[in-house]
């Protein structure tokens, strides 16, 4: 952080406590949690390192909310405290060191973070008298008229007792999604997240609207536990349990890290099957006695915790929108976003997909976006936040000419998608590429085609050679969306250990006019290495069985192109191997010197791969059915070889049998 200074910190000041008040008292905030949370951290470091410069009237060292006047105050006997947040494994363990290293050895209780309101409600004779919100941890709002319109909060007690518990008000998914239909319809603002209609509903004068509200509650807080002789926190939730309360049915005792990450796994797992909104877990001492030796400190417990979930969604700035152009000259738009952070990854680009897509959502350059993963993988601009416009937003234009050749784009009717017409575009290359890094050529794992028309887009690769120069260009790779450090060290291993193919597989890669991947291998095998081959004249490549003279003319144009011949050099230059390094046989007598036929589709192999399998056995595979094939090798769907094969009574494998005795 380099902006530490006293003015930086009042302005953090500023901001936190205009957001607190629209979140607390108009509940209707105006920047998202995570920002939130990003400048409240930001102050605790400033005021960490400048102790002098700490304000009493500093957000860290009060509890959140404010009073509203028109309620009745309540003042609270026990303070009601917010909770210390934390974002990640390291700082949970922390938090439990540093309970360890006080000599404490209690078990934890793990519980969900319920999105809602805290309430404090009171009994007398096991009757509800007054029930409160935190306010601002000393004095709350007198909301009993509101509180008894839930039907999950008991108003007589199984025990004539007097006591106070605490717990939170919710409001369901379900709730708010048919709250936010209705207001849509009426033309009203939609509620912005259940914490904020839960408080907005329990906060209101008149105790009809709460009633519509169809509000919920769990209770997690016992503050008195000892006067009822209960030892633990678990204990207390019990107990609660036992005089009618709802408690949450995820509560677990657990002993170590181990346990709590566990829980926080699981949750953030079933997180989005729950009724309502969770936005955490809170992990709590369940000793009691514990608790109180570690005490409070003037805003939180000591002995417990918030873990947050990584955001869903976050904010950024849509800084441009470019253009790329993929293998089939299909024109993309895609947003380049203000590096952000989200769940796990740096987010730095998403697609925009087409014009439409673009314009449907009204994006405008500047503006400040919404992003999510879709499918957890894949980042996806949700909408532009309209309400932050400044003016300086430059409205989205769709371009009229390729970004690569200039050709003029064309778009056919009834389609969404630009394309450039232009077949010779080099933006084509992606496919001579794609086909070069592909399985049955140089195999280099992790090449697929996005990542190809992104390489090629981004100008990491314009010509074959450039792919093994990628490995000095690895910083920037990570930063390319979606691709982090662990994808591209595994890609730049598979890229490098690509370089000591067999000519044959160079040969068939660089995409020769038809040279397939057989008469690759006849070439290999007969010239052995790639200078000799590019020596071979006309009147020598006709003379080798299989290759015919239209294959012939094509290998000797091939290698009197100086453009070829380049690439070939600039390979070698890579270290690329360019020999023919043989084939390791391994002679099965259930191949030697035999013919087989495959027919039908394999499901664990390609074609290619069952024919090379053969061949490496010492096998031959032909065309068609006869009295010398040896044995039919079946897959799904199998054609007129399968009946032929059983009208000459010869043996059939599927392909399970067939790879038994290949692998015996
Ligand atoms: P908090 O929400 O981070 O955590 C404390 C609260 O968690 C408790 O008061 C209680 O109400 C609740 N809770 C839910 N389940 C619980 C359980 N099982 N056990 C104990 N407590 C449980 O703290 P806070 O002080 O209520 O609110 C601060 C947070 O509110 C900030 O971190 C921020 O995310 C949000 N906020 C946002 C804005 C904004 O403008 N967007 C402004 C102010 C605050």
């Amino acid at each position: 952080m380099d902006n530490i200074t006293i003015e930086r910190m009042n302005y953090l000041i500023k901001i936190l406590d205009e957001a607190s008040y629209n979140y607390y008292v108009l509940d209707d905030p105006k920047i998202t949690d995570q920002e939130y949370d990003a400048y409240y951290r930001e102050l605790e470091t400033i005021e960490r390192i400048h102790p002098e410069w700490v304000l009493d009237t500093s957000p860290t060292k009060k509890v959140g909310g404010e009073v509203i006047d028109e309620f009745k105050k309540i003042e609270h006997t026990i303070p009601m405290l917010s909770l210390g947040d934390v974002f990640n494994e390291d700082e949970i363990i922390e938090f439990l060191q540093r309970i360890e290293n006080s000599g404490i050895s209690s078990n934890y209780v793990c519980e969900l973070k319920i999105d809602g309101l805290s309430v404090s409600l009171h009994y007398e004779k096991g009757i509800l008298v007054r029930a409160a919100t935190r306010g601002n941890g000393i004095i709350g709002e007198d909301i009993t008229h509101n509180v008894k319109t839930i039907k999950s909060i008991p108003l007589k007690l199984k025990q004539p007792l007097d006591i106070e518990v605490r717990g939170e008000i919710y409001m369901s998914k379900d709730t708010l999604k048919k709250i936010n239909e209705e207001r849509i319809k009426k033309g009203e603002k939609p509620l912005q997240n259940p914490r904020n209609a839960a408080a907005g509903s329990i906060r209101q004068l008149d105790s009809k609207i709460a009633a519509k509200r169809n509000l919920d509650a769990f209770l997690y807080h016992l503050p008195n536990p000892e006067d009822y002789n209960i030892p633990t926190h678990h204990e207390a939730l019990e107990f609660l349990k036992s005089l009618g309360f709802k408690t949450n049915p995820n509560n677990k005792i657990v002993k170590n890290i181990n346990d709590v990450m566990a829980y926080i796994h699981e949750k953030g797992e079933i997180r989005k099957d729950l009724p309502y909104d969770i936005d955490g877990v809170v992990i709590k001492v369940d000793n009691i006695k514990d608790q109180q030796r570690l005490g409070y400190t003037a805003r939180t417990p000591r002995w417990a915790i918030a873990y947050k979930f990584p955001a869903e969604e976050v904010l950024t700035k849509l800084n441009d929108i470019i253009f790329t152009v993929g293998r089939t000259g299909k024109i993309t738009p895609n947003a380049i976003l203000d590096p952000v952070q989200l769940m796990g990854s740096t987010i730095s680009r998403a697609t925009l997909h087409n014009e439409d897509y673009v314009i449907n959502k009204g994006l405008m350059i500047h503006d400040t976006v919404s992003i999510r993963k879709a499918g957890d993988v894949i980042p996806e601009v949700v909408e532009a936040k309209i309400e932050r416009r400044t003016g300086e937003e430059i409205p989205f234009k769709m371009i009229t000419n390729c970004p690569i050749c200039n050709t003029k784009l064309i778009k056919k009717e009834g389609q969404t998608d630009y394309f450039c017409p232009n077949t010779n575009c080099p933006a084509r290359h992606i496919e001579s590429f794609i086909h070069f890094t592909s399985r049955p050529a140089m195999n280099i794992d992790g090449l697929g085609e996005r990542l190809m028309e992104d390489l090629y887009n981004f100008k990491f690769v314009s010509k074959i050679p450039d792919i093994y120069r990628l490995k000095d260009k690895k910083e920037s790779l990570t930063k390319l969306e979606g691709y982090g450090e662990k994808s591209i060290t595994n890609l730049l291993n598979a890229i490098e250990t690509s370089k000591n193919n067999s000519l044959e597989l160079l040969l068939f890669a660089l995409g020769i006019k038809n040279v397939g991947k057989e008469k690759a291998k006849i070439l290999a095998k007969t010239y052995k290495n790639m200078d000799n081959l590019s020596k071979a004249t006309y009147d020598e490549l006709v003379e080798i069985p299989d290759i015919g003279p239209i294959i012939a003319k094509n290998i000797v144009d091939f290698f009197t192109n100086e453009d070829n011949l380049k690439i070939i050099e600039e390979l070698k230059d890579l270290d690329l191997n360019m020999e023919y390094l043989g084939e390791e046989l391994n002679i099965k007598e259930d191949f030697q010197d035999k013919s087989f036929v495959l027919t039908g589709t394999l499901t664990k192999l390609s074609r290619d791969e069952a024919k090379a399998l053969i061949e490496n056995a010492g096998g031959k595979t032909v065309g068609s059915v006869s009295k010398k094939t040896y044995a039919v090798i079946v897959g799904a769907s199998p054609g007129s070889k399968y009946e032929k094969a059983k009208e000459l009574n010869i043996p059939i494998w599927t392909e399970e049998e067939f790879l038994e005795k290949i692998n015996s």
